[in-house]
């Protein structure tokens, strides 16, 4: 997606430890107007598929899924994040390690709002070792729902989880997907 290519290079700052911080338009202040045509592009992307469903994760990802949600006519699910070590019942659960913080953490979806005949779209914002992907993709699966595919904003090419999660025969769409980035040679995408 050019619009998010160009968004990408004018704003973004490559960080130590591989971390793009995009925090200027997409995960702490967010232009709306950009996750407008994000929205239209996810749904250009999978207007092959049903979906009647999307799910996300606390925090980055809510904002977006809400917009992109739009596009669908669906509700959003959020995953909390918790550190509870009483997880009831009533809640599908994974394992999600932190690429950001470096720790790991319980996802949570109430059995509620995830259930058999549901078909699914995950949206997040960043896919890195792809640790976030494959917890949601599980909480999916445990509530033998469909997952129809994920969205996936920015997609860090030169780290393992596209290659990990799409193996694991999810279908993943990128609208950018980074192949190399340092300050000498800037943000390289993938064509
Ligand atoms: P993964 O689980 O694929 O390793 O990482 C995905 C999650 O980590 C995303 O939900 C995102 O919040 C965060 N993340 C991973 N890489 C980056 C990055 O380079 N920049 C930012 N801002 N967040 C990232």
């Amino acid at each position: 997606m050019e619009l998010l290519k160009q968004r990408i290079i004018k704003d973004g700052i490559i960080k130590k430890d591989n971390v793009l911080k995009v925090d200027s338009f997409l995960n702490h202040q967010m232009d709306i107007k950009l996750f407008a045509e994000i929205g239209k592009e996810f749904k250009r992307l999978f207007s092959d598929c049903q979906i009647n469903k999307i799910l996300t994760i606390e925090a980055s990802g809510i904002g977006i899924a809400c917009i992109v949600a739009q596009y669908f006519d669906v509700p959003v699910v959020f995953a909390k994040k918790t550190q509870t070590k009483n997880i009831d019942g009533d809640v599908f659960t994974a394992k999600v390690e932190s690429f950001t913080h470096s720790k790991t953490y319980d996802i949570i979806v109430s059995k509620k709002f995830l259930c058999a005949d549901d078909k699914v779209l995950i949206i997040d914002d960043f896919l890195a070792n792809g640790c976030a992907l494959l917890g949601l993709s599980k909480l999916v699966k445990d509530s033998s729902a469909e997952l129809v595919g994920a969205g996936i904003v920015i997609e860090k090419g030169f780290q393992q989880g596209g290659e990990l999660v799409r193996s694991s025969g999810v279908r993943v769409e990128s609208l950018a997907i980074i192949d190399s980035m340092d300050e000498n040679n800037g943000i390289v995408f993938r064509n």
